[in-house]
């Protein structure tokens, strides 16, 4: 039976939730707060070069997401990233031009409203009535909630108290640095990885990665402890913190043409829930994302692929 669903986030999730059910045959809305779709698969585009501020690449351990990533390199969406300085084995995908590329082919032709929050969700008699921070209400046949799990309790919990066990799942956050440059900065490596309590953890020259503009540009990640002891930190102290960092990897003053923080609350997932999604007792409310399999994008595309399947078999 063709149901109206709705899915709050288009992050990969989401995304994955939304391509899977309407090639079902059943209407969609997703909704996303931002002004951009792919969550936390994000590109910065700046006049002075582009940044993925969010994830840096993807892995494909299990066939299904290695489909999904042969099917996105033909169509020029994905590519492999091979970048010296790569210290894990298997293949590094990443998004084309930009990481949010891996979902735009998966959003042809759904109804996407963007920058729409859903802020409140009822249960009627209808359905589930879900309410945009605008005020406008719509009502759906069942609601899946792709957002990290913190958000997600926030909205499900005060409609269904199953929902309290997302109150269990840990995220770590990240503050993240952009650093664009005129010229090429060629004592700094391609790739950097350190540990969780270093100011600057990961380091990717955002350039190396195929089909980028070939700016020097920079994105440096900031260790999870690091990141957690220093949470509450201003933007631009923690921009020139990272700066100076960088310095001392560089082993030179640098003077770069742009440079942004960004904080990411929940970067990434310490302690997932266990199970592919949680679902309501009465089957019409869903949380599906990275909280649930753990913190990697493919662990997200499993979250609702699996909850797809499982809709897909039993309605
Ligand atoms: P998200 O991508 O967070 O999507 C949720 C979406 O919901 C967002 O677009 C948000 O704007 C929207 N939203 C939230 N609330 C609402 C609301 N109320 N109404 C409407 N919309 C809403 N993973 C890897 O595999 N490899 C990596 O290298 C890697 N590096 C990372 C580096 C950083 C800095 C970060 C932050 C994450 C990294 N990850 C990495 C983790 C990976 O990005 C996530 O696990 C994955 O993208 C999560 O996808 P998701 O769909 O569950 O959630």
């Amino acid at each position: 039976m063709r149901e109206k669903i709705a899915i709050i986030g288009a992050g990969i999730a989401g995304c994955t939730a939304a391509r899977m059910l309407a090639d079902a045959g059943h209407e969609i809305v997703l909704f996303e707060k931002s002004g951009g779709t792919g969550g936390r698969l994000s590109t910065r585009r700046t006049e002075f070069g582009e940044f993925d501020h969010g994830a840096q690449y993807v892995t494909a351990k299990g066939a299904p997401f290695r489909s999904l990533m042969a099917a996105l390199s033909d169509q020029n969406a994905a590519a492999r990233w091979r970048p010296t300085g790569q210290d894990r084995e298997g293949d590094w995908f990443v998004g084309t031009p930009g990481m949010s590329g891996l979902v735009k082919p998966m959003l042809k032709g759904l109804n996407v409203h963007m920058r729409t929050r859903i802020v409140d969700m009822q249960r009627r008699e209808d359905g589930i009535v879900c309410t945009t921070e605008q005020a406008e209400e719509q009502v759906f046949d069942r609601v899946i909630v792709a957002i990290p799990s913190p958000q997600a309790s926030a909205l499900l919990s005060p409609v269904d108290r199953i929902f309290k066990a997302l109150d269990d799942v840990v995220y770590m956050p990240c503050w993240t640095s952009m650093f664009g440059f005129e010229n090429p900065i060629d004592t700094l490596p391609n790739l950097f990885r350190g540990d969780d309590t270093m100011t600057i953890s990961w380091l990717a020259r955002n350039n190396t990665k195929p089909k980028r503009s070939g700016v020097e540009s920079i994105c440096a990640q900031a260790g999870a402890e690091w990141s957690r002891d220093n949470l509450e930190m201003d933007k631009n102290e923690a921009v020139s913190v990272m700066q100076a960092a960088l310095e001392e990897m560089a082993g030179r003053k640098l003077a770069p043409v742009y440079a942004q923080a960004h904080r990411w609350r929940y970067a990434r997932v310490d302690k997932p829930l266990g199970m592919p999604f949680l679902a309501s007792d009465d089957g019409k409310l869903f949380a599906i994302g990275d909280g649930m399999l753990g913190g990697r994008v493919e662990a997200a595309f499993e979250s609702g692929r699996l909850l797809c399947a499982h809709l897909n078999a039993t309605s």
